[in-house]
């Protein structure tokens, strides 16, 4: 649940300035430690949490004094400066030292007997300092909003700077990240899950080392009743303490009235209750019901990113990584299990059974502990020195055959492609029957949406790509993200980027047979829509704040991350000077937190082209700014020119318009296009650049099989180049660019650089086109035109674009076959194809899909549809109420989860209102249709003419459960903005849509998402107000 919502009232009692703004929220030990220390201001080594973070208004300040030249005695005030709060670090450099504290363990140099010159600069710089920090900080009328504007404050400035705890005391600390002069080294877990009330109760053992002299103990709790406290320095004696709680920042604290000394070691002990969440987070419970029709619960966990607090009180951040022994009671017909092996099991005098883990043998961040009680059955195998086990519900152990298969062969791989074995004696692969994302890669003990890992003998070489993707993913972060973890979720890339990336180089080797290429290629394309937008943000990018931690799990982190990292590899030379890199970056910092930086200097450092290129300047340019270049290239003769510019959709004549990037522009030429020999490459770093061919060349083509992650404008005659070029032979481009010019195309339409004529021009070629990727590119394009008209209520435009689309890809439509099909790419084209044709009523199509509903029906279970073809299928039978309500009955028995999923979708396609109604409310309602699967329902609905508007509806109506359900900022609601506003297209859509999210507030109108909802339907008027008329002439 999301905390702030369930703390409002906590929140509303805080001064106006602390609620609004974290900067703020650094500022207080600043006025503390002047008011309080009375040492001041002989300054002693005071707790140097307070130097941490700089607050950015006393940076400017600071640094604007830092610039003249300061003698050796002026040093002393910089550390004045420093105990101030006011860090020369920049905030990068500062958040690295927090993850290695001993680089900050030297005390400031001391001013307790300076020369009388260096007191008074001393006196003379604090005297300008604390003036001028008293202005900005006291400015009458004034405070600070995110961006670091004034902007009018109604208020009296003068209230207490510390938070108050929900005993009334004042909290000792108002940040949102922890303090550092702490670090847990180990955690002792005993957790009592008591399933049939839903409750547990747990004690947690925290080992500590004091890093710098401190008063206080700062961590994480969030819903947990605290009932003991006790508190051990060194080898004394335990004594209960106090703990106090401020809820709105999820922290408990105990303060102590002397120092803890810097090198002591000390253990908290605390006792607690809570109750298993109803959510999808934190210790959690899920149901299924088992063969005999009962019942069955269970309880597991999920924690990333901020939930570990939730089933115990800890340091959660991914920075304090500590080891961990974990114990759990359960009954005897339960099992449970944990990161490691398990390691003995107790008769409690309960009657319970009580397990105990092995302590886990590396240091691992909380988000990354994971414990299940259940009744699942395991398949194992040894795959090197790990034992290999897929677990899941008993009815689907047949199901988890691929998942063992797949996984050992990962595992093998990625120990040879790191050179540094999979460290634990153990890998757990686990199916849970409520889960909302996709897959969690607790070390050792990895969870899965049923779906994501449950396969049948049977299921589609298309089915068991999902469960593979999905295992490569989980597998590669293992390494990238367990054992080399991000500092903060800034750099959350280096998680996402990397498993992402992973999972698709992974499988190319592995299982080249489930042709993942496809899928790479269009997840890149729909990367680059989303950063085209103004909205979006950096790969690398400041978080502060719960729901911009939530809000970091988007295609930029995941996808944008991934399309970089196979654009630098494609820029090195050779193949394994990357991988050299990466070993070296895993190597050098394995058991650490890292960030972006670290990895660029890994990549450097094995640099040995004689280019000698710099990869940290080339790739800072990628992930320290929002959105891509698009590259214009112009021909004439042999001489080349290109230049750059941001791709952005909406200018707003911003910053941003001035952005370069350091692009390795690849292209090849019409003499030799196809083969990856013919691949040249250009260094483009200024705003343009030319250079020379070998001699005159008819056309170019620029970014080489989309390796890179910008768009391409090749002007009227390089455009109408190509176009013969392709329209001449279809394979003097490899499938990748014939992809690439439609999307690129499509984007320069949207960005108003093309008319939609050139677009329709290009395509023209398609009647020639019989590869996946180029078609499915061009169908998704299409499609969204088609819903955009449709949601219009154009009706004659709608009509002539249906016919369009038969027209283009009529032929190749019912040349797809209704059997069995092997080629992944070939079910992809087919599905896609198929797919489209039933939704536009295509008579031949809904035909062979009605005969083949029907002969399923009528099999009684003993035939089954080919798995690519079952999405089809359930569409056009969802279509009629007959065939709607036999689904439905189908629905609730089906054995298959892949299978199911496909119903649920075509269910969720009928165009009869009430049904899409009952289908929205059900999927709320979490029993018929799975909570976990609303996100997917409404998609579908907002997919169809009937439903989108009852969908906004619902979404506007039934917010408040939504959020309880999905945390604001999370993947699942931003899923469920995007699908419900992206195709409106008018002023009086855009104005609904904008008064519904700016009267959420604090519950949600600041995600970025919603930026987005709003940009892009601003962009879809302005298509509309351009092409309409247009649309009209040439269709
Ligand atoms: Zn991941």
């Amino acid at each position: 649940m999301d905390p702030f919502d369930s703390n409002s009232t906590e929140r509303a009692n805080l001064p106006r300035n602390m609620i609004e703004n974290s900067m703020f929220e650094e500022e207080p030990d600043v006025v503390d430690l002047a008011k309080d220390s009375a040492a001041f201001p002989t300054f002693p080594a005071l707790d140097p949490d307070e130097v941490a973070y700089e607050p950015r208004s006393s940076r400017l300040l600071v640094r604007g004094l830092g610039e003249n030249d300061m003698d050796e005695d002026e040093e002393d005030c910089e550390s004045s400066a420093r105990l101030l709060g006011m860090s020369f670090m920049n905030r990068s450099s500062a958040q690295r030292s927090s993850s290695s504290p001993y680089s900050r363990q030297a005390p400031p140099r001391s001013c307790a007997r300076p020369s009388a010159r260096t007191m008074v600069v001393c006196v003379l710089f604090l005297v300008i300092v604390a003036s001028m920090t008293m202005v900005l900080y006291f400015l009458p009328g004034c405070t600070f909003t995110k961006t670091g504007c004034p902007k009018a404050n109604k208020t009296t400035p003068f209230e207490p700077v510390y938070p108050v705890s929900t005993n009334g005391e004042l909290f000792p600390w108002a940040q949102f990240q922890l303090p550092h002069s702490i670090r847990p080294l180990s955690y002792d877990l005993t957790l009592d899950p008591d399933l049939d009330n839903m409750i547990f109760t747990g004690r947690t053992v925290i080992s500590m080392l004091v890093l710098h002299n401190t008063k206080r103990i700062v961590l994480h709790s969030a819903n947990l009743n605290i009932t003991k406290a006790t508190f051990k320095l060194g080898d004394g004696e335990p004594s209960d303490v106090t703990v106090l709680e401020y809820k709105p920042n999820q922290q408990i604290a105990v303060k102590f009235s002397e120092d803890l000394k810097a090198g002591q070691y000390c253990v908290l002990t605390l006792d607690y209750s809570a109750n298993l969440s109803h959510t999808y987070d934190g210790f959690y419970n899920s149901s299924y019901t088992d063969k005999d029709g009962n019942k069955r619960v269970l309880a597991a966990t999920q924690f990333e990113p901020l939930s570990a607090r939730k089933a115990f009180p800890c340091f959660d951040e991914p920075a304090f990584k500590a080891t961990f022994l974990i114990k759990i009671s359960r009954k005897p017909d339960y099992l449970t299990l944990s990161n490691m092996p398990k390691a003995k099991t107790t008769l409690l005098p309960s009657g319970l059974m009580q397990d105990e883990f092995e302590k886990t043998s590396v240091n691992m961040s909380t988000y990354l502990v994971a414990f299940i009680v259940a009744n699942f059955s395991p398949i194992s195998k040894n795959v090197s020195d790990t034992l290999v086990s897929v677990y899941s519900v008993p009815e689907k152990t047949e199901h988890t055959d691929y998942a063992l298969d797949t996984s050992s062969k990962l595992l093998e791989f990625y120990n040879n492609f790191f050179e540094i074995n999979y460290p634990l004696k153990k890998l757990d692969l686990v199916a849970i029957p409520d889960f909302l994302a996709g897959a969690m890669e607790n070390w050792g003990l990895i969870t899965f949406r049923e779906t994501s890992l449950l396969v049948g003998k049977q299921s589609s070489p298309l089915e068991k790509q999902v469960v593979a993707s999905v295992v490569a993913h989980e597998l590669a972060h293992q390494w990238f993200g367990n054992l080399v973890t991000m500092s903060w979720w800034n750099d959350l890339w280096l998680n996402e980027g990397f498993a992402t990336y992973m999972q698709y180089t992974s499988l190319q080797t592995v299982l080249p047979q489930l042709d993942i290429g496809n899928l790479f290629l269009a997840v890149r394309f729909r990367a680059l829509d989303k950063d085209a937008l103004n909205s979006s943000h950096a790969v690398s990018t400041e978080v502060n704040t719960p729901e911009q931690v939530e809000e970091m799990f988007d295609s930029v982190s995941y996808e944008k991350g991934a399309s970089i990292l196979l654009m630098l590899n494609a820029s090195l030379p050779g193949d394994q000077q990357f991988r050299k890199g990466i070993i070296q970056y895993l190597k050098q910092f394995s058991g650490l937190n890292t960030d972006t930086d670290d990895l660029w200097n890994c990549l450097t450092q094995v640099e040995v082209s004689t280019q000698h290129q710099n990869v940290s300047e080339m790739m800072s340019s990628w992930t320290s700014q929002k959105g891509f270049p698009l590259v214009t290239v112009s021909l004439k003769g042999d001489q080349v020119t290109l230049t750059q510019e941001h791709f952005l959709l909406t200018s707003d004549n911003a910053t941003h318009t001035s952005s370069l990037w350091n692009i390795p522009v690849t292209y090849v030429n019409d003499s030799c296009s196809s083969a990856p020999e013919c691949r040249q490459v250009f260094t483009l770093k200024t705003k343009s650049g030319t250079f020379k061919l070998p001699g005159s060349v008819k056309w170019l083509k620029l970014n080489y099989r989309n390796t890179g992650f910008y768009i391409v404008h090749y002007g009227d005659e390089g455009w109408a180049a190509l176009r013969e070029a392709l329209s001449n032979n279809v394979s003097v481009l490899t499938h990748e660019d014939r992809a690439s010019l439609i999307h690129n195309i499509f984007a320069l339409s949207r960005l108003g650089r093309v008319s939609f004529l050139h677009v329709l021009n290009l395509l023209n070629y398609l009647s020639n086109e019989t590869e996946t990727s180029p078609v499915t590119e061009a169908l998704l394009q299409l499609n969204n035109i088609y819903r955009l008209l449709d949601k219009r209520q154009e009706h004659s435009l709608v009509a002539r674009m249906k016919n369009y689309i038969l027209s283009h890809f009529g032929s190749l439509m019912n040349k797809q076959t209704w059997e069995e099909e092997d080629s992944v790419s070939k079910q992809e084209l087919r599905s896609a194809l198929l797919e489209t044709a039933c939704s536009l009523n295509e008579e031949n199509c809904t035909h062979q899909a009605k005969a083949l509903f029907k002969q399923y029906v009528e099999s009684n279970g003993t035939s089954r549809i080919p798995g690519d073809l079952q999405q089809v299928v359930f569409n056009v039978a969802a279509q009629s109420t007959e065939d709607w309500s036999t689904l439905l009955g189908m629905y609730g028995h089906a054995a298959y989860d892949a299978e199911k999923r496909k119903m649920l979708r075509g269910l969720a396609s009928t165009q009869d209102v009430r049904r899409i109604v009952w289908i929205l409310k059900a999927g709320l309602k979490g029993d018929i249709i799975q909570t976990q699967e609303l996100p997917l329902v409404i998609n579908t609905v907002c997919n169809g003419f009937a439903g989108y508007l009852f969908a906004w509806d619902f979404i506007q109506e039934n917010w408040d459960r939504l959020i309880e359900k999905f945390p604001v900022g999370s993947f699942a609601i931003q899923t469920v903005i995007k699908s419900a506003t992206s195709q409106f297209s008018t002023q009086t859509h855009l104005d609904q849509v904008q008064g519904f999210f700016s009267s959420l507030k604090e519950r949600g109108s600041q995600m970025r998402s919603v930026q987005e909802a709003l940009e892009t339907i601003r962009l879809n008027r302005r298509w509309m107000d351009k092409n309409l008329s247009a649309l009209r002439k040439w269709l």
